[in-house]
């Protein structure tokens, strides 16, 4: 089994996540996505954070009816910080057979460095880096802190892989997304502007019946 663990703040989830997930289970044949809403994200200031179960009920509404996609209240239930370390490590000890592949946009990744104990995530789990409609990802390289940690391996129909040395897969990937943000929908509803369809629209009225970011 092929399982993706998407994690983010998904304040709120938004289309772009939706679109980004769906591209990469078929381009790299993943048999699932799980979406895995932080508690505490580390690195954002957000003075905006809806409430952890808020967050958690968008996300189970955005993916409601899609069989790929799940969702897994291990960070929002640890009620403190959420490092992306301890996440794989739980998800490695739950899960012994399956194959993981941590999902994550380039404009994150290009920071690991700053992740806690981030040597040893490339020992825990296969990584998916994609490239995020509307930010510009001209360097081709792997971050400097990692890079010799890795190999190029092979390219494939726009596929880039490196196999790290304890030969997990680093794999970087184009995808026709949607170029949003949680921020530019959090600004839009402040403004009273319309969506645009850039939420589902079960998430749209949750937000609005609840009177989220307003
Ligand atoms: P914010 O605007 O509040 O910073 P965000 O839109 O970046 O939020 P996150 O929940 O922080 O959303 O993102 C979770 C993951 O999804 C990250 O790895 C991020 O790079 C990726 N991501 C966010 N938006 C998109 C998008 N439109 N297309 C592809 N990946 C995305």
């Amino acid at each position: 089994m092929k399982l993706g663990l998407f994690g983010g703040t998904f304040n709120p989830i938004h289309c772009g996540h939706i679109k980004a997930a769906e591209q990469i289970i078929k381009k790299i044949e993943l048999d699932k996505v799980c979406f895995i809403p932080s508690n505490i994200p580390p690195h954002k200031e957000e003075n905006e954070l809806a409430d952890a179960n808020q967050r958690f009920k968008m996300v189970e509404l955005a993916i409601s009816g899609k069989h790929k996609f799940g969702i897994s209240d291990y960070e929002i239930l640890k009620n403190e910080k959420s490092y992306t370390v301890d996440t794989l490590k739980h998800f490695k000890e739950k899960f012994p057979t399956h194959e993981l592949y941590f999902i994550v946009g380039h404009d994150i990744f290009n920071r690991v460095q700053t992740w806690k104990d981030y040597k040893d995530l490339f020992e825990l789990s296969n990584f998916i880096v994609i490239s995020r409609p509307g930010f510009s990802d001209k360097d081709d390289e792997l971050p400097l802190a990692i890079k010799d940690d890795f190999r190029y391996y092979k390219e494939d129909s726009e596929i880039k892989f490196y196999k790290h040395k304890s030969s997990k897969l680093l794999i970087k990937t184009q995808i026709k997304g949607l170029e949003v943000s949680s921020s530019e929908i959090r600004e839009l509803i402040k403004s009273k502007k319309p969506l645009k369809e850039l939420v589902p629209l079960t998430v749209e009225r949750y937000i609005s019946n609840n009177n989220i970011y307003a």
